[in-house]
């Protein structure tokens, strides 16, 4: 079942989100400080005619980076080549890759974490010396041959960075930490996209959506569509904040963008496990989802607004969460 309020790519999202992917630093919206040292570190290579540094995006699902890292190739003016950590599996796989770039290209390689030990060992020297080491052939007649590769950036995207081994890490030059976007910068995304759907979208209804997105902007795009289905049965190209109202209660989404198993979470906590702390792989048990995926991209919002808290001995409500609810908070002296 694809979760409406899930911050990672569906199906659905990828038909729509490469028309809505804005082509310029100018066009993107919010993340000002990334924005601006990116603007200085691009300005610069251009200038000294060589590739920018390598960059490390990381950060929750749905904030932007396959979308910053494309504006980058793009403001370099340099092709840009998308893969990801699981899709590369053996070494000829990542050579075919790195042969196959122009120089000074834009290598983009989601989910970087993903990658095996192996895999990530031989894009060290890729991203140091631009060549590669690679064996040929087994046993006896094994032998290492080193290509030379055209100079490349490398941008990684990651939800995790604390999972990269520190010797990949090095060597990104630049590190770009990507934060929930502000309810204004939501709604400038919000009336954005609606233009491009050619609907109208009422300030009110914009903030109303952008309110219940999660700080996330493939959310706020995908409640808009939802939002602008409810009034195209209603026979009209303009969306109010009642339609827009209607259709998020009906969606399930409460006043701060929580759904069905936010609250299962949160409330499976307090009750189970009397407000914790407790483990992940518990929590995960108890509502029936993958740890990881809990971690990724479900706890981070909660995280962000107070709900959760994150103690050494494992996850907490806060007294906020207790409040949210209407409960009585049992351990509160
Ligand atoms: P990530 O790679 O972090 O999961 P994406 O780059 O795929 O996120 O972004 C998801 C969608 O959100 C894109 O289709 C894009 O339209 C929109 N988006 C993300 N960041 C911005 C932004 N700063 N301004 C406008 N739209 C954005």
């Amino acid at each position: 079942e694809d979760r409406m309020l899930s911050s990672e790519e569906n199906r659905e999202d990828a038909g729509i989100e490469l028309s809505l992917r804005p082509e310029h630093l100018k066009e993107y919206i919010g993340q000002t400080s990334v924005k601006e040292n990116l603007s200085v570190f691009i300005q610069a290579a251009k200038l000294r005619n060589e590739p920018l540094d390598h960059v490390l995006l990381y950060g929750p699902p749905g904030l932007g980076k396959t979308t910053l890292a494309a504006i980058i190739a793009r403001e370099m003016g340099v092709g840009f080549k998308t893969t990801s950590g699981p899709a590369i599996e053996r070494p000829g796989d990542l050579a075919a890759i790195l042969t196959s770039l122009d120089a000074g290209d834009v290598l983009f390689i989601d989910e970087i974490h993903r990658l095996s030990r192996a895999i990530e060992e031989i894009l060290y020297s890729a991203m140091e010396d631009f060549c590669l080491d690679i064996v040929i052939g087994k046993g006896d007649t094994a032998r290492s041959v080193r290509l030379e590769l055209p100079p490349f950036t490398l941008v990684g995207a990651t939800t995790r960075a604390g999972s990269l081994s520190s010797p990949l890490r090095d060597r990104f030059g630049v590190m770009s930490r990507l934060e929930y976007y502000t309810e204004s910068d939501l709604k400038e995304i919000v009336k954005r996209t609606g233009e491009v759907f050619g609907v109208h979208v009422s300030d009110e209804s914009a903030e109303e959506i952008s309110r219940r997105s999660r700080g996330t902007p493939r959310i706020a795009n995908r409640l808009l569509k939802r939002v602008r289905d409810f009034a195209q049965v209603d026979g009209t190209s303009s969306i109010s904040v009642e339609t827009a109202h209607r259709a998020l209660e009906l969606l399930q989404i409460d006043r701060l963008g929580l759904d069905h198993i936010d609250h299962k979470l949160l409330q499976g906590i307090i009750h189970i496990y009397k407000g914790g702390p407790v483990g992940l792989e518990a929590i995960a048990a108890s509502i029936g989802e993958e740890a990881e995926t809990i971690e990724d991209v479900y706890e981070p919002y909660l995280l962000q607004v107070g709900l959760l808290q994150r103690t050494p001995r494992g996850r907490m409500v806060t007294p906020l969460a207790y409040d949210y609810f209407g409960l009585e908070d049992v351990n509160r002296a």
